[in-house]
């Protein structure tokens, strides 16, 4: 994880700052807009899907599972993630921004590791409180083990979102500099070639990193007798989600918008999967993303600099149909009739969340209290869904990793003509050329 992290800061801002320096204006504004028009699409599609099956499924419907309301009013607004989202555009400083996103309006709320939730306790940090932004350890009786990471917006993580801003300004603006730009841009193409070569290093170790991370996780791992059936019929639903959307519908609108094999694209994708697999982090994975679409999908350099990165940031496709589920989960178990215009709020505020939803580990679960409490659900009943949320998070995070590089492919094809080597299985030049 700290290898791959180690990576994103660098990738980022060399990859943006020399691939978008030989661009045109006009045809980079036609592939942002294409790119948000399309991210935006199927994250609507993806949490349609998310409602579609938890409403025939219903694994929430019955009365064997307790809601552990604990009381407390709404954290957190789909107007504060939108701000939020806004507010990261433009760092207001940017070395910060390199490792802390900037969220002050958020009041704080807990984020529960699985194997720490103790049903009868109330979980609460006051509004005014100065723990906000802190990781917190609190005494309770019986002391359980419990570490409370004050979030969304304290945790310490990048502001991606800004620093793609940024350098993807910085490398129009080089490439309108011409001459007096191409030191830089060389800096850029070099210090690019370079973490290209680190990830190619770094990849060899990832077996082993993979079988620790996953370890680790499995020693954590609840009893799943203990975990319900209603939970597991749950999990059931959101990873059906994550099947039909990932593996039928993305595949069958890559097919329908460029003509191409979609399986054979993906096949390349395989690596990074894996990666998002075992991390639970877009971000993380964003390095091995970025290799496999260069050098097993020849997906143009330049596109895949620009659509990947933002991808990272803001489409979470697998994040915001388990969102939907969740939400529909807990109105079930909490014998709550959602109406239409109730369904249609979660679809819009699943969708706002994950946009503001980090690619970090979990990311997902806390910006889920935007949904629940947009239809008047307790959003202490994250709860319910905490236990198996860290492997969902494991499939979900493929979904998301797996929506960036198909989208990637697309967006290269619809803008063939603006970059002619664009296209996948066309063979590009290398790095530095
Ligand atoms: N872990 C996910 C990601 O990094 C975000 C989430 O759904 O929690 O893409």
């Amino acid at each position: 994880m700290r290898m791959l992290k180690m990576l994103i800061l660098p990738l980022i801002t060399s990859s943006l700052m020399s691939g978008l320096s030989s661009m045109e204006s006009k045809a980079c504004c036609r592939m942002g807009v294409l790119t948000v028009t399309y991210y935006l699409w199927t994250t609507f599609i993806a949490v349609v899907v998310g409602i579609v099956l938890v409403i025939i499924i219903k694994p929430g419907v019955g009365t064997e599972m307790e809601s552990n309301r604990l009381g407390g009013g709404p954290v957190m607004t789909s107007a504060d993630a939108l701000l939020d989202l806004i507010r990261n555009m433009v760092p207001s400083n940017l070395i910060e921004a390199t490792f802390q996103q900037y969220k002050t309006d958020l009041i704080p709320i807990l984020k529960v590791p699985a194997r720490t939730i103790q049903p009868n306790f109330v979980y609460v940090v006051p509004d005014d409180s100065d723990l906000k932004g802190q990781t917190v350890y609190l005494e309770l009786t019986p002391p359980p083990e419990v570490l409370y990471k004050t979030s969304p917006g304290s945790s310490q993580q990048m502001n991606v979102l800004g620093i793609v801003i940024f350098s993807a300004t910085m490398g129009l603006l080089l490439g309108r500099m011409g001459e007096r730009g191409a030191p830089l841009v060389n800096v850029c193409q070099c210090i690019n070639e370079c973490v290209m070569k680190i990830i190619n290093a770094a990849v060899w170790y990832f077996p082993f990193g993979i079988i620790f991370l996953v370890a680790g996780k499995i020693l954590d791992m609840q009893d799943p007798s203990t975990l319900g059936k209603k939970l597991g019929w749950y999990g059931i639903t959101v990873l059906a989600g994550l099947f039909v959307h990932g593996l039928v519908l993305l595949p069958l609108f890559y097919f329908i918008l460029t003509r191409k094999n979609p399986f054979s694209y993906i096949r390349g994708l395989l690596q990074a999967m894996v990666i998002a697999l075992a991390t639970s982090s877009s971000s993380a994975t964003l390095p091995i993303t970025m290799k496999c679409l260069l050098e097993n999908c020849h997906v143009d350099r330049q596109i895949a600099r620009f659509v990947l990165p933002v991808g990272a940031t803001i489409n979470m496709d697998g994040t915001a149909l388990y969102e939907a589920v969740a939400a529909i989960f807990i109105a079930q178990v909490n014998d709550y009739e959602l109406d239409f215009g109730q369904l249609v709020t979660i679809s819009i505020t699943a969708t706002a969340a994950s946009i503001g939803a980090a690619g970090i580990p979990q990311a997902g679960l806390v910006t889920m209290v935007i949904v629940l409490t947009s239809v008047g659900l307790p959003p202490d009943d994250i709860t319910l869904i905490v236990a198996i949320d860290w492997i969902l998070d494991r499939f979900r995070t493929m979904i998301n990793v797996l929506g960036d590089a198909l989208a990637a492919g697309i967006i290269a094809h619809l803008c063939r003509k603006d970059f002619p080597l664009s296209g996948v299985g066309k063979s590009v030049p290398s790095y530095g050329t």
